[in-house]
């Protein structure tokens, strides 16, 4: 299957060959021709699956060549649950709009509400929003959705498990009731299925067979290790393997800044994203960690979803997650679209119930390897040991724009 048989036009065609796609994943070749039907859709995708382009690439179509917006107005709608999907939503919808007149705005709140306001003044064919500051913007007056025609409802089930449920239901009663709605989710649950049920009309249902794929290619590894060890173990990985670009998931604001402070005394770069930083901070540490300035970002869950860093190489579960489906989420940011990753995973003995859940979730056992040296007190003489098979996933031989150690930098 080729981009050229799913309907795009030829401006489309041409970026995603300057995009260096070569064919279209499942959910593109699923969605594309439908979304050009301007029919509903309710797509359960993961990330990382291509889902974004599965989406924009139609809208942008479909929006190209017909009126312009009106000032204040939006054509096309994209609501994220968080920041830096909707960045990253963003600059996808720049990027692949390239070669066509479609006015993009993005706008998401912990910044300054002028600009966006300022912004907006134009009309804009594509806003891609979070749902605090839209609807913000909309009680300031800066938004009319008269002239909308499109909505696209991203990470659904992340909006709900956020709370964002009534903010959704807000803003679906601010747009015109006639319009295309997609809906896009890594699950369908109970929840979504009657989310869906208020806010599509007649939707197409695209489920693509092994969805969970990327997670299946993903490679699996589980370390139990004393919990005060588990820094220690982790520096020990990072010297040994010369690591140099690795996402460390942690399960609070407090622990990921206290590793990053470690991580930066044992002379390795690293830097956190979490609720608590500044949005300046967080785009900071994302892009420093993309430009390999900071090898280690280090992350909480509610900023999971949002990266995209073409092939990480490998995730780091310092802690696990108490919900099992963000350890799906977490992992999920390695192997993206057809590269394969590595996820590992550390294991205290306080995280036994996370580790259950987790394998009921993904069905099956990990099996339990102990990194030599970091046998856990009570587990010495019991497992097996595997130190030496990390060597050589790097993805990024050739370092880029490599910092030094940058010494400990003010969390804001
Ligand atoms: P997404 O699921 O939208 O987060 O996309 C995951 C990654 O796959 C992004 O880095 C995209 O640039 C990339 N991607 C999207 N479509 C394709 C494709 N057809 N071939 C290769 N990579 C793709």
């Amino acid at each position: 299957m080729s981009f050229g048989s799913l309907g795009l036009c030829d401006e489309l065609l041409k970026t995603v060959t300057e995009q260096g796609y070569a064919a279209p994943s499942p959910i593109q070749i699923e969605a594309i021709p439908v979304v050009l039907t301007q029919r509903d859709v309710m797509a359960v995708a993961n990330t990382g699956t291509g889902k974004t382009a599965s989406f924009t690439l139609p809208i942008i179509q479909l929006l190209a060549g017909s009126r312009t917006p009106h000032s204040q107005h939006v054509r096309a709608l994209v609501i994220t649950p968080t920041r830096e999907l909707a960045a990253q939503v963003a600059q996808s919808v720049q990027s692949y709009s390239r070669h066509m007149n479609i006015r993009s705005a993005v706008v998401f709140g912990g910044v300054r509400i002028e600009p966006q306001i300022s912004q907006l003044k134009g009309g804009v064919d594509v806003l891609v929003a979070t749902p605090g500051r839209l609807i913000d913007l909309y009680n300031q007056q800066a938004l009319n959705f008269d002239q909308l025609e499109i909505l696209v409802l991203d990470e659904a089930d992340r909006m709900l498990d956020l709370g964002f449920i009534d903010d959704i239901r807000r803003i679906q009663m601010l747009l015109p009731a006639k319009r295309q709605t997609l809906m896009f989710s890594a699950t369908f649950s109970k929840e979504i299925k009657s989310l869906a049920k208020g806010m599509l009309h007649d939707p197409c249902l695209i489920e693509v067979a092994g969805a969970n794929k990327a997670v299946d290619a993903i490679k699996q590894k589980l370390h139990p290790v004393d919990k005060e060890r588990k820094s220690e173990m982790l520096i020990h990985l990072i010297k040994k393997n010369n690591w140099r670009q690795v996402l460390v998931f942690c399960r609070t604001k407090r622990g990921a800044d206290i590793l990053v402070s470690q991580l930066e005394h044992a002379s390795i770069t690293a830097d956190s994203i979490h609720a608590n930083r500044t949005q300046r901070a967080r785009t900071l540490a994302l892009d420093g960690f993309k430009n390999g300035s900071i090898a280690i970002l280090v992350a909480t869950d509610i900023a999971s979803r949002g990266i995209d860093v073409a092939q990480l190489p490998c995730v780091v579960n310092f802690d696990l997650p108490y919900v099992p489906e963000d350890y799906v989420h977490r992992i999920g940011r390695t192997g993206r679209a057809s590269s394969s990753g590595l996820a590992i995973s550390f294991f205290s003995e306080d995280e036994s119930k996370q580790l259950q859940a987790i394998e009921r979730a993904i069905g099956h056992k990990f099996e339990r390897k102990i990194i030599s040296g970091f046998a856990p007190s009570e587990k010495k003489q019991a497992l097996s040991t595997d130190d030496d098979e990390y060597g050589n996933f790097e993805a990024d031989p050739e370092p880029r724009n490599r910092g030094k150690s940058q010494g400990r930098r003010g969390r804001k």
